[in-house]
């Protein structure tokens, strides 16, 4: 049987018999893994700590006689305590993680990724508007993905001026000759402009950015549709 020892934040958990918990890691140097921590739930559990939604830990993982990791040890590097200090960092917090969650298949190792979650996770302790950085993690998640929208001019015929829509199927602004999908304001196209295109530190350092709950409707639309799937969390980043 062996081990590995790794860097990890913890996307999702679920209940297992009396006092164990699956754990949905997404790992630094092996992707996203499943893992059982045994007697996680038990005050005298031996794990060395707890295994949440949103921590970030060292774990020591052994493979099992089944396809399931089983978590020998874990030790929190507290990183990410300051999300679950306010309702608006931990809305946002989830947001992001179930976005990675739904974003990954399990044993695909992606540094790049796991840098894009962690970075986002951090910066939720800085940023004054928390929602704009799970916006803005939506966006980067969409780039990874190689399906970054068409921000520069018109999808349709590279108008650059008079942008007043946006259209995910026909791969983002849309001009008014062009027009579909749902209208944008000249805030929002701004907004996103300055996410993707450079500018998101500022974006980051800003209290409510003009556009953000709109941004924030498109971002999780078009997060949806490029990965089949709804996102739960996604509900409470407003105007959705
Ligand atoms: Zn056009």
């Amino acid at each position: 049987m062996n081990t590995v020892r790794c860097e990890a934040i913890v996307l999702r958990t679920y209940k297992l018999a009396e006092a164990d918990l699956i754990c949905v890691l997404l790992t630094r140097d092996h992707g996203k893994v499943r893992a059982v921590a045994h007697g996680v739930r038990r005050t005298s559990s031996k794990l060395g700590s707890r295994m949440e939604v949103l921590d970030h830990v060292d774990v020591l993982l052994a493979k099992g006689r089944t396809e399931l990791l089983s978590v020998r040890q874990v030790e929190s590097r507290g990183a990410f305590d300051h999300v679950r200090d306010n309702y608006e960092r931990l809305a946002a917090g989830l947001v992001i993680v179930e976005t990675a969650d739904a974003a990954t298949i399990e044993h695909h190792a992606d540094e790049a990724f796991f840098e894009m979650v962690r970075r986002a996770l951090a910066t939720l302790g800085e940023a004054p508007t928390p929602s704009v950085v799970a916006t803005a993690f939506l966006f980067k998640t969409l780039a990874h993905e190689g399906a970054s929208p068409v921000l520069e001019h018109c999808a349709s015929c590279g108008e650059d001026t008079d942008l007043v829509a946006f259209d995910l199927a026909e791969g983002g602004l849309l001009c008014s000759s062009c027009r579909r999908g749902r209208p944008v304001s000249p805030e929002a196209v701004a907004l996103m402009r300055r996410i993707l295109l450079g500018g998101l530190a500022g974006v980051l350092r800003e209290e409510g950015p003009p556009g953000s709950a709109e941004v924030a409707s498109i971002a999780i639309d078009a997060v949806e549709s490029n990965l089949g799937r709804r996102l739960r969390a996604a509900r409470v980043l407003g105007a959705h």
